[in-house]
């Protein structure tokens, strides 16, 4: 971490500095007004947003002990007289300024990493490869937008010895600025693909763009199988090492042999060429010990083993290899630490666990970055009153007395309840703890901690299990975890930010969101999605009953929530938990105002529903005038909102009618307006009217099924991310032979000598009837298996003739990556939202954070 001056860091930016407190020193960059840790000593960069200027945030910051601030010159500094400000032009410019600044401080070997897949498993296995040798300091997790990578940065100091960071662009003109913060040393091109991306030309402008991270390497790696990779690399002058199967590539790639469940790669490494590169050395830093054994003219040979078969994984590993290889490790070397490789949970994970508790899983990595992001998510849990954390000795440091501070002081700032600490690190540092969190308990070794586990220990509280590798901390979650069956829907949180993320660009920022969770968002979840959309600030929710609202409430959740279906037997249940109900005729609009009467409650917010031709709920428009009086006559109701419908919002061939309907709407708006004493919000638009019809987006609009991903309009305005997978596993493989029939009735008649796997999900799952004999297929190691026979209620088998190397227990996709939920639903015969809203509680929801 640096640590600067105020006076320094405006000098450095080039700001105007405003100082109350000119020795005030900073360490602490912040973009995320969520994430204080050290209010003394941070620096806050008010960053524009596309809804949210950071300015709107600094009012909060400065109440919470926050006295350093980046503004631009529109911000008005008088009502903070004890607050330093640097006023810049560009506040990220500013950002990545001084970190750029602080880079240049050091003088170490630093791999910088790009390219448009793996980077971030290349990075956490070069850490896993190269953590014996070196302290080293890398971006924690996938840190590498336009802000991740400076604040990755930020945390390189003296003791550090290696740099590991990786770039991500989304648009032409980003790496320079990242490249200046990387500044790398040795460059790392990971798998181009060539997935279209909106912003470039085309391909060879996007491997351009990345390209410019390199400029001032000394050495680069690529994939030389690629040929516009080869061309563009070769046009741009970077000295770089090849890998490949071409006869030019410096590490030849001989021969890939996939066995059972690991894959043997032949390289030959080509020292001439690779000395001939090395010796360039161009601008710095000095040059590496190399340690390859003497020229010669023949390629020395290296074989590596990888625990892994898939593609992805083989090129990662070759591409880890080399690097290794341009570091002038031997091959011997090389040989050795390769076959530890193993796989990357580059993802948080949250189960229900037993004694309803919540269990969030991160036993894979230990690092205090890694902890900060673990403990914010677990902060979000507002499901439980108490917190616990488990978590192990960190691998070792040179400074322990000092990262155990660090560890206990990030545990108080989150209000944790409970400390478990699983080591002997831990246990010499103890008392760190035991001034900070009310309870604690070390225990010397996982084997330990099980001996004595106790499940009745663990009641109502979220659980973040955390530690390094080597503790295998993974069986501590099972035993905490429900056991369930292994049909799963995974949950990507993150998907679901990104979602809303895109929506909320898309919309004024003055424009409310109200986002739909009936139905347990959509079969996603409950308070799971509830906790990070009002994390992430949208106004409003809604759910279909009073129970779903009731289950809200009692996991925490605070924003106000709208009742759609309000039952006169839900009143109750509604007015204790602060609910709104929908009111949509006269009949509701007396029993509740009856009710309210009887409670001696007044101004009770409602929301009021027109019917402008969907003809489900609401009032009609002849009835406005005589609803209007009745609304008006008395106080127990506050009208929060009017809203409508839309029947038809994603059909083009309804437009004309969608145009009627919002005109119905306008007009009874107008008449209510003119006799309420005060404004209400307005609100029609669904997702699929949200893109198509942004004329219509008045007050509010209520985002239904495009946070989760899918596109009503199909007309991807949006780049959105499905946030759900439903994986099952193979329980068993058979080889029957042409003729013979699978499945009930004898209605999967074999027309050859086929394999036929039987997995595990039916239609008591979700997975629809109508799937059998051909219609549905699922996903076996990305390939297409037909559905083969009539379902089962728990069971369905599957045709996996055509693919090669399928064993028991492989997981299954039934929809998520690479199998849409709109191709499942066009197979069923249906529309996603009945997939989706079909997938039944017996099937485990797991929820994680990428
Ligand atoms: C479900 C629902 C929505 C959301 O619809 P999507 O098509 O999923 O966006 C909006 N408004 C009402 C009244 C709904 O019932």
């Amino acid at each position: 971490m640096g640590s600067y001056s105020i006076e320094k860091i405006s000098a450095i930016v080039q700001g105007k500095l405003l100082a109350r407190n000119q020795n005030a020193l900073v360490d602490s960059l912040l973009t995320d007004s969520r994430k204080v840790v050290h209010a003394a000593t941070s620096l806050f960069f008010a960053l524009p947003g596309p809804r949210r200027s950071g300015h709107r945030f600094i009012q909060e910051l400065h109440a919470r002990g926050i006295k350093n601030f980046v503004v631009d010159f529109s911000f008005e500094t008088k009502d903070y007289p004890d607050a330093n400000f640097i006023r810049v032009v560009n506040v990220l410019t500013a950002l990545q300024t001084l970190v750029a600044f602080h880079r240049s401080q050091f003088s170490i070997p630093v791999v910088g990493i790009t390219g448009s897949n793996g980077k971030t498993i290349v990075k956490e296995w070069l850490n896993l490869l190269l953590e014996k040798d070196y302290q080293i300091v890398r971006s924690p997790k996938s840190y590498n937008s336009q802000i991740g990578v400076p604040l990755s940065v930020w945390q390189m100091n003296g003791m550090h010895t290696l740099g590991l960071f990786e770039a991500g662009i989304s648009q032409p003109g980003e790496m320079q600025a990242l490249q200046k913060i990387i500044w790398p040393t040795i460059g790392v091109l990971t798998h181009m693909g060539d997935a279209h991306s909106e912003n470039f030309k085309d391909q060879r402008q996007k491997i351009k763009e990345k390209l410019l991270l390199f400029t001032g390497v000394n050495r680069m790696i690529a994939n030389g199988d690629d040929p516009l990779v080869v061309e563009t690399v070769e046009a741009s002058g970077i000295p770089c090492f090849f890998w490949g199967k071409q006869a030019h590539c410096a590490i030849r790639v001989v021969d890939i042999k996939k066995e059972e469940a690991h894959t043997t790669i032949r390289l030959e490494v080509n020292e001439q060429e690779m000395a001939s590169v090395l010796s360039l050395n161009t601008l710095h830093p000095p040059p590496l010990t190399f340690h390859l054994s003497p020229l010669t003219s023949h390629p020395a040979p290296l074989t590596i083993h990888i625990p892994f078969m898939d593609d992805a994984a083989i090129e990662n590993a070759i591409t880890c290899c080399s690097v290794l290889l341009a570091m002038g490790y031997s091959s011997e070397a090389i040989t050795d630490r390769v076959h530890m490789l193993k796989p990357v949970e580059m993802r948080l994970e949250m189960k229900r666990g037993t004694n309803n508790c919540s269990i969030i899983n991160d036993s894979y990595i230990a690092d205090i970055s890694s902890l900060r992001i673990a403990l914010d998510f677990l902060e979000q849990q507002q499901q439980h009153h108490k917190r616990t954390v488990i978590l192990s000795d960190f691998a070792e440091t040179k400074d322990p007395e000092n990262l155990y501070s660090e560890i206990a002081f990030a545990l108080q700032q989150k209000k944790i309840n409970r400390f478990i600490g699983i080591g002997s690190h831990l246990y010499q540092y103890k008392n760190k703890f035991e001034q900070v969190v009310a309870e604690t308990l070390f225990y010397d070794s996982t084997e330990d901690f099980i001996t004595h586990f106790l499940s009745t220990q663990f009641h109502d509280e979220a659980i973040l299990i955390k530690g390094s590798r080597k503790f295998a901390l993974e069986r501590i979650s099972a035993l905490l975890e429900q056991k369930a069956h292994q049909t799963v829907l995974e949950i990507s949180l993150t998907a679901i930010v990104h979602n809303l993320k895109q929506y909320q660009q898309f919309l004024q920022p003055s424009t409310k969101i109200m986002a739909m969770v009936k139905a347990f968002s959509y079969g996603s979840g409950s308070y799971e999605i509830a906790n990070i959309l009002q994390f992430h600030k949208v106004d409003y929710l809604a759910v279909a009953y009073a129970d779903e609202g009731v289950e809200l409430r009692k996991a925490g959740i605070g924003l106000p929530i709208m009742v759609m279906n309000p039952e006169e037997s839900s009143y109750h249940a509604i007015t204790e938990n602060n609910l709104e109900p929908e009111i949509f005729s006269f009949p509701v609009l007396a029993s509740f105002r009856q009710f309210l009467q009887e409670q001696g409650l007044q101004n009770y917010p409602v929301h009021i529903k027109i019917d402008t031709g969907m003809h489900r709920l609401g009032f009609e428009l002849k009835e406005i005038k005589a609803l209007a009086g009745a609304l008006t006559n008395n106080s127990f109701f506050t009208v929060q909102s009017v809203f409508t419908h839309l029947a038809g919002s994603e059909d083009p061939g309804l437009d004309i009618f969608t145009e009627w309907q919002a005109e119905q709407y306008l007009l009874a708006c107008t008449q209510l307006q003119e006799l309420l004493p005060y404004a209400f919000i307005r609100h029609i638009a669904n997702t699929a009217a949200i893109v198509r019809h942004p004329q219509l987006h008045f007050d509010m609009v209520r985002l239904g099924i495009g946070l989760y991903g899918t596109d009503s309009t199909a007309m991807h305005a949006l780049e959105l991310k499905e946030a759900a997978t439903l994986k099952t596993t193979i329980a068993q493989i058979k080889k029957i032979k042409a003729g013979e029939t699978v499945g009930y009735a004898r209605k999967g008649i074999l027309q050859r000598d086929s394999i036929i796997a039987t997995i595990r999900i039916g239609y008591a799952d979700g997975y629809r009837r109508n799937l059998s004999n051909g219609a549905g297929g699922v996903l076996v190691n990305g390939n297409l298996a037909p559905v083969a026979g009539n379902i089962a209620m728990d069971m369905t088998m599957i045709d996996i003739t055509d693919i090669p190397g399928v064993r028991e227990g492989d997981d299954v996709i039934v929809f998520g990556k690479g199998l849409s939920i709109a191709q499942l639903a066009q197979w069923a015969q249906t529309i996603p939202y009945e997939i989706m809203t079909g997938i039944s509680q017996r099937v485990q929801r797991v929820y994680y954070e990428e």
